[in-house]
């Protein structure tokens, strides 16, 4: 059969033209290590996964307890199982009043399709609003409402009516009107290189979707979970959505995602006719528990708050690196801009000589992202600069 390099090559489908192919056996905190215990430092937390670090141990507590319970029982939403509806409750209890209803799924981009169905359900409205350079997802519905044409032309025909407007632009704002179902949008684009909103244009957009009828879908699937200095990055700027949509971070390691409104909005998935999403496996009970014990920890140890003040230090001690060219910021997620797409591929390969992950982003080639788990500690931040400025010197 082959090693596993030699099977990963042959037998996997890969979405990248040059994986980064190394062959990971455990993983804690910060830490990834391969089979001959070289140790790979996780500066991006699995892409906005693992806010809590790896193997945190509330988590895998949680697991192996539901895992002497029970597992899969039946299609989502027919039994009460406990793992889901404590998870509803922690999630509701840590969210404006207005969203109150959770609909447990698979992934972000299933979340997205969630949010995009209940949207045209709910409004009887049939266009959709999105942003250029936003990434919401892989599946059809997701890479309809996708910001950049490079990714998605192979695929079209794609979703009708989707309009794409620009990111803190309030003149295309008027492009929302009355025949808009929902505009989805991230409050930080990530995939974008971290950009962050202009000081009040969220509050426009929420404003331009509630003149209109317009429901507003927050996609907090990368920001969420204490990313951004709040659990919700939402939170940050005084709004508030009409369905967000979550996943990654949420199982702390473990997959799942969710849709979530108001129960008036979330009951037009259930009547007229019923069953306006269905999903075998959304909130898997393993994963449930999994996210309860997550959020516990974040809630409990404040990880939000300190994500700030851990961020801030990267930034304030990389700025002055003569590589970096510029850095975005919110929490403890930075988007760093080196001079050339070249250097930054040469970057990224240097890192993971020197055992450090970190990862491009999809529409900005010439940036890198640091967005560790928020467990981070000081001596960790000071082994990860001191492993960047090494890195650096040698490109
Ligand atoms: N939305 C955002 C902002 C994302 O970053 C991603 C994944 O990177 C998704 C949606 C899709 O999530 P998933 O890969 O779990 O389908």
């Amino acid at each position: 059969m082959g090693t596993n390099r030699d099977i990963f090559l042959k037998h996997m489908g890969l979405p990248s033209a040059q994986p980064l192919a190394i062959e990971i056996d455990k993983a804690k905190g910060i830490f990834l290590f391969d089979k001959k215990g070289k140790r790979y430092i996780d500066m991006v937390s699995g892409v906005a996964v693992s806010n809590v670090g790896h193997l945190h141990p509330e988590v895998v507590n949680a697991v192996k307890k539901q895992l002497d319970k029970h597992m899969h029982l039946m299609v989502y939403g027919e039994i009460i199982q406990s793992p889901q509806t404590r998870l509803a409750g922690l999630l509701t209890q840590n969210l404006p009043d207005d969203l109150d209803s959770v609909y447990f799924v698979n992934s972000g981009s299933e979340a997205i399709e969630g949010a995009i169905k209940l949207a045209k359900r709910y409004t009887q409205r049939t266009e959709i609003v999105s942003f250029k350079d936003a990434y919401h997802g892989g599946t059809h519905g997701a890479l309809s409402i996708l910001g950049n044409e490079q990714l998605k032309y192979a695929f079209r025909p794609l979703l009708p009516d989707v309009r794409q407007i620009r990111f803190n632009d309030e003149n295309d704002l008027n492009k929302i009107t009355e025949k808009t179902a929902c505009v989805v949008a991230e409050t930080i684009q990530a995939e974008a290189g971290i950009i962050l909103p202009q000081a009040g244009f969220l509050k426009e957009l929420r404003k331009r979707c509630t003149e209109t009828g317009t429901l507003l879908i927050i996609d907090d699937i990368q920001m969420g979970f204490g990313r951004t200095g709040k659990l919700f990055s939402f939170e940050n700027y005084r709004i508030e959505p009409d369905i967000l949509a979550l996943a990654k971070a949420m199982g702390g390691g473990m997959p799942i995602g969710a849709f979530i409104s108001s129960g008036k909005i979330m009951k037009s998935l259930t009547f007229n006719p019923e069953l306006g999403h269905i999903t075998t496996f959304g909130g898997h009970p393993v994963s449930c528990a999994a996210a309860f014990a997550n959020l516990k920890v974040i809630l409990d140890q404040q990880l939000s708050e300190d994500a700030d003040k851990k961020g801030r230090r990267f930034e304030e001690e990389l700025a002055s690196l003569p590589l970096i060219k510029s850095i975005r910021r919110k929490g403890l997620m930075l988007g760093l801009d080196v001079e050339s797409p070249d250097k930054a591929a040469s970057l990224l390969s240097e890192f993971a000589n020197n055992g450090l992950i970190s990862d491009r982003f999809l529409f900005r080639p010439n940036a890198f992202r640091i967005a560790p788990p928020l467990t981070i500690s000081e001596s960790e931040i000071d082994l990860i600069l001191d492993l960047i400025q090494k890195s650096a010197s040698n490109i």
